[in-house]
């Protein structure tokens, strides 16, 4: 029984959210934002969210795009209640259309036919009768907003009873669906009194609005499909992760009131607040969107991170070619120092790209004399302080290794007898490189075994160049 009660009211969310986008072209980021306020909404109230896909403009409609809207909200991790296809309810438009016309709500027009050339063509269109009245309604963004509907006439609602065109199926399919909050973009507030006149003709109850501001490129110009907006799946395949994503777009055109940028989807769910939307567009910034990257990339639980960087690491071709051992033990470790350098997963492709993590899985190459400190003459210093280290770490267990007891072991010897002299041929030995992460970090990554061959390398490399050249 109290199931059935709680089925009951399960059965009838008090909010009921969607996105409805039209398939004319891939879904970007002025789409996602919607998408991402309507569903944040929903998930605020337990309510439902709806996917409706409005494909009634069959010319520009394509499939391409509805699967490429439905692929990226998959990908960015929203998750829809119900999906629809306004092609599917053709039957249900029709029915509501016939029942407007019959109680004289709407009509047949016969007109002419703007385009067609030769000769007189006529044709039909369904117009609603325009009650001709001013319109108010309450905007959760934009306040309240009056509008006399008296210029817009006798608007057209379909081009016949089984076409049906945009406002008509908005309004019916919002009724149907029981949407209670309709979130989208501000582009539509104009649509809105019409909107509202259909929905009176038909009963229905008028749902809360909430037009957000556009998203802005960076000239300031609308974001659009057709003004070169980047598809979302453009930002995955370039290494962005959708809970970056998800922040940043909450970013565009609302703030927390604190200086707290970075949040996960629960955090998101606990402090959005719809009706603090700022009035105006949003700049889309995409570097500001790469350091929202960089900090998600830095809270991703370690292993997830480095699963991801084994994967990316692996398929290059230098890790091919030169045959390199990228165990998920040597990624982990080497974590700090990718998510130090990168701000999206292919940064990392780049890194490998500019030969700067060789050193890492191959021994690293260089000429003795780079060993020796900028004012040391000749690389008796070198020597002598390798050998030091050497000696020192080889009596560090394996249990111990990590950044800090190398660094314990080294660094008041390093001061004793010069920090440059010390740290740069240890860094050289273990990099051959003169930028790099220090020698205590790469020590922890590259291991004890692999650090103290390393040293030895060094050594021999010191003591070689020491020996006289012989003559024949
Ligand atoms: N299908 C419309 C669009 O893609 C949205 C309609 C609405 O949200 O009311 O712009």
């Amino acid at each position: 029984m109290i199931r059935a009660i709680k089925a009951l009211f399960k059965s009838k969310p008090k909010v009921v959210t969607r996105f409805a986008p039209s398939p004319t072209g891939y879904f970007h980021a002025g789409s996602y934002r919607t998408a991402v306020f309507s569903y944040i909404y929903a998930k605020q109230h337990e309510g439902k969210f709806i996917l409706r896909i409005e494909d009634t403009d069959r010319a520009r409609s394509k499939k391409e795009y509805e699967e490429n809207i439905v692929e990226s909200l998959q990908w960015l991790g929203i998750p829809y209640d119900e999906i629809h296809r306004q092609s599917d309810r053709t039957d249900i438009y029709r029915e509501h259309l016939e029942r407007l016309i019959a109680e004289d709500k709407a009509y047949v027009s016969k007109e002419e036919a703007k385009e067609g050339g030769e000769g007189e063509r006529r044709t039909e269109v369904i117009r609603f009768r325009n009650p001709n009245k001013k319109v108010r309604f309450h905007d959760l963004i934009r306040g309240d907003i009056e509008f006399d509907t008296t210029e817009l006439g006798d608007f057209v609602i379909a081009k016949s009873v089984t076409e049906p065109i945009f406002h008509f199926v908005v309004v019916l399919d919002d009724y149907l669906m029981g949407v209670t909050h309709v979130i989208r973009g501000e582009d539509h507030i104009s649509n809105t009194p019409r909107q509202i006149l259909i929905q009176e003709a038909l009963n229905a109850p008028e749902p809360i609005y909430a037009h957000l501001p556009l998203v802005l490129a960076h000239d300031r110009s609308k974001l659009s499909k057709r003004h070169g907006a980047k598809p979302m799946t453009h930002y995955r395949d370039q290494g962005y992760i959708p809970s970056a994503l998800l922040n940043y777009m909450c970013l565009l055109g609302w703030n927390p009131g604190t200086t707290e940028e970075i949040f996960d989807l629960a955090g998101l769910i606990k402090a959005f607040d719809l009706s603090k939307v700022q009035k105006g567009g949003g700049i889309f910034n995409e570097e500001k969107l790469r350091w929202v990257n960089k900090e998600h990339l830095k809270r991703l639980p370690r292993q997830e991170f480095a699963k991801k960087a084994r994967e990316i690491v692996g398929s290059t071709d230098r890790a091919k070619d030169l045959k390199w051992d990228v165990s998920e033990e040597k990624i982990e470790r080497l974590a700090p120092v990718l998510l130090d350098r990168i701000e999206t997963y292919n940064d990392i492709k780049t890194m490998v790209e500019s030969l700067d993590l060789d050193y890492f899985f191959g021994d690293p190459v260089y000429d003795a004399i780079s060993l020796k400190w900028k004012t040391d003459s000749d690389l008796s210093g070198a020597e002598k302080h390798l050998g030091f280290i050497r000696t020192a770490l080889k009596g560090l267990s394996d249990a111990k290794w990590n950044e800090a007891s190398v660094k314990a072991l080294v660094w008041p010897y390093a001061e004793a007898e010069g920090r440059g002299q010390v740290l740069w041929p240890f860094r050289f030995a273990l990099s051959g490189k003169d930028k790099s992460p220090n020698p205590f970090t790469l020590a922890e990554i590259l291991g004890k075994a692999e650090t103290v061959k390393r040293l030895e390398a060094a050594l021999t490399k010191c003591s070689l160049a020491a020996k006289p050249v012989e003559t024949a």
